[in-house]
């Protein structure tokens, strides 16, 4: 069996040419590029909570590195480097290799590099921290969305929830739409090129993972300013068009988790120049509502102009 420090050279030591020292020592050394702040995040999964022991490790080395690019995405800055803590119930080195594999195709495609971490044995958990750079004053924080910002939406919300519907047993889907779902819950796509696009174009922003209406929630409350909504714009994936339980996809879609799309509030003055970034993306980019001066919560409207009621606003880990 291999021992600690042969997993990490290994599996986990790769060049970083962009740090000053990396992996090896006590610590990394790392220059953030002139003027620039440093942007760090942290995400934590931990089997049977977040995944299950039997995913696929590529899939989870993907995943662990997405929710933490999707953060960095939402502050507009651009990643550079992370770190990666494991605890490992056992040196399985099928599972250690297919695990590095997802995690450095992502941070490849993404320019970060692993720069240190922490490989210790115990129950299946996974720790990243992302660093990325961001100018001053461009960052998308939560707090500064202003009444009369429209409400924007990447993508779309809800298939990761209905992936997880599925796996409990609540819903039946077609193999199209189980497939897609189930691609969205496992190896999500962080929004990373339109977060950087995003610097001043938008005013705030934030990933969505855990729920829409939670997560635009967390906006309005820091900006101290309300939000209406259009429900009949609001996004649909074609798995969620497609489910036959419209109650429950209504909630898949307001009130799921773990889509890392990006909500964000952005003056009229920017729209011109976000619907030209989101074709040369080729992400679907929505208005799906308005900020509003007053309470900081989200009314939802249908057509008509009745407010729709939201069953979940969203995930919690202690509700
Ligand atoms: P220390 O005893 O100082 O904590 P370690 O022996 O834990 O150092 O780690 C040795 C080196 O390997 C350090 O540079 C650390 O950052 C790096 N490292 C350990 N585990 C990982 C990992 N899973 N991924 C990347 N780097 C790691
Ligand atoms: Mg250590």
């Amino acid at each position: 069996m291999a021992s600690e420090f042969e997993i990490i050279r290994r599996y986990f030591t790769r060049p970083a040419p962009s740090a000053v020292l990396g992996i090896g020592d006590d610590c990394a050394l790392l220059a953030p590029r002139h003027g620039m702040l440093l942007a760090v995040t942290t995400d934590m999964l931990l089997a049977g909570r977040h995944f299950l022991a039997g995913d696929d490790p590529g899939k989870l080395g993907h995943k662990a590195l997405a929710v933490n690019l999707s953060d960095l995405a939402a502050m507009g800055a651009d990643p550079r480097w992370a770190t990666l803590a494991v605890a490992l119930p056992e040196a399985d080195e099928k599972w250690i290799a297919a695990f590095a594999d997802g995690f450095f195709r992502l941070a490849a495609r993404f320019d970060t590099e692993l720069i240190g971490g922490d490989t210790t044995k115990g129950p299946l958990a996974i720790c990243v921290t992302a660093i990325g750079e961001v100018p001053p004053n461009l960052a998308l924080r939560r707090d500064a969305a202003l009444a009369g910002d429209d409400v924007w939406l990447s993508g779309a919300t809800g298939e990761a929830a209905l992936a997880i519907a599925y796996l409990e047993g609540r819903v039946r889907l077609e193999a199209d739409a189980r497939e897609a779902c189930l691609e969205r819950l496992h190896a999500p796509e962080p929004r990373v090129e339109l977060g950087g696009r995003l610097r001043g174009l938008a005013r705030s922003a934030i990933d969505v993972s855990d729920g829409l209406l939670a997560d635009l929630g967390h906006i309005l409350e820091a900006s101290g300013v309300g939000a209406e909504l259009a429900w009949e714009k609001v996004p649909r994936a074609p798995a969620i068009a497609a489910c036959a339980d419209k109650a429950l996809a209504q909630e898949c879609v307001l009130a799921g988790g773990d889509d890392y799309e990006l909500v964000f509030t952005a003056p009229p003055s920017s729209r011109t120049e976000i619907e030209a970034t989101g074709k040369e993306l080729d992400i679907v980019l929505t208005r799906i509502g308005v900020i509003v001066p007053g309470r900081p919560a989200a009314v939802l409207r249908d057509a008509a102009g009745k407010t729709v009621p939201a069953t979940r606003r969203g995930f919690d880990h202690f509700a």
